[in-house]
């Protein structure tokens, strides 16, 4: 679904992102752990076109996003091909990102009725079986400001779905919340997993790692360092760089 091979990203002079590789398939969940500063937003922001990268190649279902010209630098497909690609991944933020002046309902119908020109009466119902799905229904007539961080986090992934996406990316969905509102939010992140929603996620959620991920990616100081499923990856970490950040995690 996702192949990413020796992505380079700078700003500047600072290289946050050197030679990433990550393949990703049909279904599967990565996590994606590492430090702060150590690239993991923007590696994600590059996936959906939200950065744009200066090395290496993108792939999503075996489209070309970016990849070399012959100077070696990435080049992208027209922007229109870019637009159509990208929108086959939702994303989720640590911030939530919903329209405070517009209802649940309208955060969630928004995009589908502008972007992809569906009818009002054909998405409404859709939407709604999507806030029945993150326990959300009740709210369907409120506004955010009115929401939990948990409940928020929550219309924001039946936002994303409602685009129906073929790849989710969550950056640190959880990282805002308190305790007890993160797990209703990693409860609906697991029930998508279930359904075999292909995910790449970055997360300090070790637990959510270890139980829902199938692969466990490491990354630090804009590389990705040691990539392994997730059994193996906690109880055997290969790196060094891995098994100091672990030790400090757990
Ligand atoms: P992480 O998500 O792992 O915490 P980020 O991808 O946010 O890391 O950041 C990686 C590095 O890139 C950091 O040093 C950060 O300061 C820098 N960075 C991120 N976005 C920008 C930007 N828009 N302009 C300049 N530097 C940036
Ligand atoms: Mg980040």
């Amino acid at each position: 679904m996702i192949q990413a091979q020796g992505v380079g990203k700078s700003f500047g002079a600072h290289r946050v992102l050197n030679q990433v590789s990550l393949d990703l398939a049909q279904g599967e969940v990565v996590a994606v752990i590492g430090p702060s500063g150590s690239g993991k937003s923007t590696f994600l922001r590059c996936l959906n076109h939200l950065e744009t990268i200066d090395e290496g190649s993108i792939q999503i279902e075996g489209e070309a996003l970016a990849q070399p010209d012959a100077t070696g630098r990435s080049a992208y497909v027209p922007e229109r091909e870019v637009r159509r690609i990208c929108r086959k991944m939702g994303m989720v933020f640590q911030s939530f990102n919903l329209f405070p002046h517009m209802t649940v309902l309208q955060n969630i119908i928004e995009a589908p009725m502008t972007v992809k020109g569906i009818s009002r009466d054909e998405i409404i119902p859709k939407a709604e079986r999507l806030l029945d799905k993150v326990g959300l229904l009740a709210k369907r007539d409120n506004y955010p400001g009115r929401l939990s961080g948990g409940q928020k986090q929550r219309v924001a992934i039946a936002r994303a779905l409602a685009m129906e996406p073929e790849i989710m990316l969550f950056d640190e969905p959880t990282s805002a919340l308190d305790p007890e509102l993160t797990v209703e939010v990693l409860h609906t992140m697991r029930d998508l997993a279930r359904e075999h929603m292909t995910m790449l996620v970055v997360t300090h959620e070790m637990g959510f790692a270890r139980e829902v991920a199938n692969r466990v990616a490491f990354m630090d100081q804009g590389q990705l360092i040691e990539i392994a499923p997730a059994a193996n990856f906690f109880t055997s970490p290969q790196h060094e760089r891995t098994k100091a950040f672990l030790r400090q995690m757990l």
